[in-house]
């Protein structure tokens, strides 16, 4: 049986872990300046996992499911969640890095306008953003990302 992923909520200053979590295809959110109430009662409602750095959020009396990171270095913090999270290459850049939004494949030809003729020469497969309008594809940064992940991940 195939378990529901897991989402997250995280604190405004794990924005690297954040991008971490959204490359390897998590629903992660970073919600800004919102409340720490407000954050609670949206990790309750969407039931996601409260990553924080603050031990008075993670010593909170409500019901939510919360993790208190302690490393600096997001290498290292995501090590922390290890267990929580999984290396699965078809789930690997499914969400924009920027918004958290569902990517789309687009049509190589529908896009060429848009895209470095540099880039269109090397990569076939894009994808879109559809609220920000962020193309992506499987540069040299991507496949960098991808096995320094599955190093962390799968060490
Ligand atoms: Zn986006």
């Amino acid at each position: 049986m195939i378990m529901k992923r897991k989402k997250f909520l995280l604190d405004e200053n794990l924005c690297k872990l954040t991008k971490c979590l959204r490359l390897l295809g998590y629903d992660a959110v970073i919600p800004q300046s919102i409340s720490i109430d407000k954050k609670v009662s949206l990790c309750q409602k969407e039931r996601r996992i409260f990553l924080t750095k603050s031990k008075k959020i993670a010593n909170r009396k409500d019901k939510f499911h919360r993790i208190l990171i302690k490393n600096v270095n997001y290498d290292k913090q995501l090590q922390e969640i290890q267990n929580l999270v999984d290396f699965e290459e078809s789930e690997l850049s499914s969400r924009c890095l920027v918004c958290n939004n569902r990517l789309q494949t687009i049509n190589a030809e529908k896009t060429e306008c848009l895209i470095p003729k540099n880039v269109r020469l090397n990569f076939s497969d894009y994808k879109i953003c559809r609220k920000c309008g962020k193309i992506y594809w499987k540069g040299s940064h991507f496949v960098a990302m991808k096995s320094k992940l599955k190093n962390l991940l799968t060490a």
